[in-house]
């Protein structure tokens, strides 16, 4: 039984898991970076240790000191959250070598679904459609531009080790390819040490739709319906719903199964998340999996009913999923907006620095999940995430009218947020209309004049 976990992360998820393991009567202990002691997780945690200096390369990205805290510490497990070590399939190894459970699936589905070419060619094998593109990484310019050609433009070109919105680059002709594709390799390079790429045909309209995926070790995979992130700033979510104002309950069904088998393809246990690309005429293409919890797993969290984090650390346990697939119900419409440190009428330049007041909404259906307060200071260090407002009720217009009026009671001074563009985007009627395809935000910001953001 898992009586202590270590978080080897921080800023809202690492709080989040404290939150989960607080009501399992789980101990917790938080690991965190010089800059980071202020923090409300450090703060929440039972025990907390600081592992180095701001830089995420001498704190939160050192296995061996976070392993070396979890020995001295005495735990049983180790959440990684999302980014950083989460995705990592050594650090899964180290963990279970040193007798601590890793709360994520096994290292080896973690190294499948880690090489999105490895993880195309897998998924495509287990019949899940993938979207048409060159079979595995194309390292020479020749071959990659026959490969572009015979798919035919516009292609995008991905990193193999692709994450974050990083790495990709789109080209419309042989002119912009030969460009396009170098440039995709050096920040590959420089991004995730690896500049091997590979091309998919670049879908248009594409709406960005994704699954998530609970399995447990004795081999049952369900799903808890889908979430729709549409709402993009250079490949980057901003605001994810659930469920999808695209779907009929016919496609949900078809590529909630077509999730399940790329996660069965990958021996899949605990949470993660299929990512589709769905195109006007509803046809569907598996993009990537993610394997660890996502930063919008809340909005799933608030339409099913099922805690996601308590479900992770059930299934590092070993226990069973106590539901099947026919238990899942989705009763309820929520939107999630990312709170972000940046200035939206500035091109969304960071804004870190010390935040004066802060106020958060409640009421009814409302949800914040954040590690800030008054007087806390954002480090310029990490992402600029500062908190998630998670707003639910029964239809989409009163999710919708709910996270308007949320937003307009939220206050954070001191710094600038994007909170003025998501209440834009509330009041906008494309989105209102549930019509925002991954084009939205350009096209929104296009017609939009900056002012209104600030
Ligand atoms: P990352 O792992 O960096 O997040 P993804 O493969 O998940 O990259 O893609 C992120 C986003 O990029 C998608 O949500 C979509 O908006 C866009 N994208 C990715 N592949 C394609 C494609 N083949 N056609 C059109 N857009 C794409």
């Amino acid at each position: 039984m898992i009586q202590k976990i270590l978080i080897a992360n921080r800023g809202e998820i690492a709080l989040r898991i404290v939150r989960a393991c607080r009501e399992l009567g789980i101990k917790t202990l938080a690991v965190y970076s010089e800059p980071d002691v202020q923090s409300l997780h450090v703060q929440l945690a039972d025990e907390a240790i600081c592992i180095g200096q701001a830089k995420s390369s001498d704190s939160y990205l050192r296995a061996d000191r976070i392993i070396s805290a979890a020995e001295i510490a005495d735990v049983d497990a180790i959440h990684p959250g999302y980014g950083f070590l989460s995705e990592n399939a050594k650090f899964a190894e180290q963990c279970e070598s040193c007798n601590i459970k890793f709360i994520g699936p096994k290292s080896k589905s973690i190294k499948i679904m880690g090489d999105k070419a490895v993880a195309r060619e897998t998924v495509a094998k287990a019949g899940v459609p993938t979207v048409p593109g060159s079979n595995g990484p194309v390292d020479s310019e020749s071959e990659a531009m026959k490969a572009a050609r015979s798919l035919g433009y516009p292609v995008i070109i991905k990193a193999v080790a692709g994450g974050g919105g990083r790495g990709m680059r789109i080209a419309h002709n042989d002119v912009s390819f030969a460009k396009e594709y170098h440039v995709a390799r050096v920040e590959a390079e420089k991004a995730f040490g690896n500049g091997s790429v590979y091309l998919e045909k670049y879908i248009e309209q594409p709406r960005h739709i994704e699954f998530q995926i609970l399995g447990d070790s004795h081999g049952k995979i369900i799903h808890l319906g889908e979430r729709d992130c549409s709402v993009q700033r250079r490949h980057q979510k901003l605001i994810e719903e659930s469920p999808s104002p695209f779907l009929t309950a016919d496609l949900r069904k078809k590529i909630g199964k077509a999730a399940i088998r790329a996660a069965e393809a990958a021996e899949y246990e605990n949470a993660g998340t299929v990512e589709f690309l769905v195109d006007p005429k509803g046809r569907f293409y598996f993009i990537e999996m993610n394997t660890r919890i996502q930063v919008e797993h809340p909005v799933t969290e608030e339409v099913t009913g099922i805690d996601l984090i308590k479900q992770q650390i059930n299934v590092a346990n070993g226990d069973k999923l106590e539901f099947d697939q026919g238990d899942i119900k989705w009763e309820k419409h929520a939107i999630e907006c990312r709170i972000n440190a940046e200035d939206p009428a500035r091109n969304f330049a960071p804004s870190p620095g010390t935040i004066g007041l802060y106020y958060s909404p409640g009421g009814p259906g409302v949800r914040v999940d954040s590690h800030v307060y008054s007087g806390y200071t954002i480090p310029p260090y990490y992402d600029s995430m500062i908190g998630k407002l998670v707003c639910s009720g029964k239809t989409r217009k009163e999710a919708l009218e709910r996270t308007y009026r949320a937003l307009s009671e939220f206050l954070i001074r001191g710094i600038k947020t994007t909170i003025p563009l998501h209440k834009a985007i509330m009041a906008d009627p494309v989105f209102i209309e549930g019509k925002a395809t991954t084009s939205y935000m350009e096209e929104f910001l296009g017609r939009t004049t900056p002012d209104l953001f600030s």
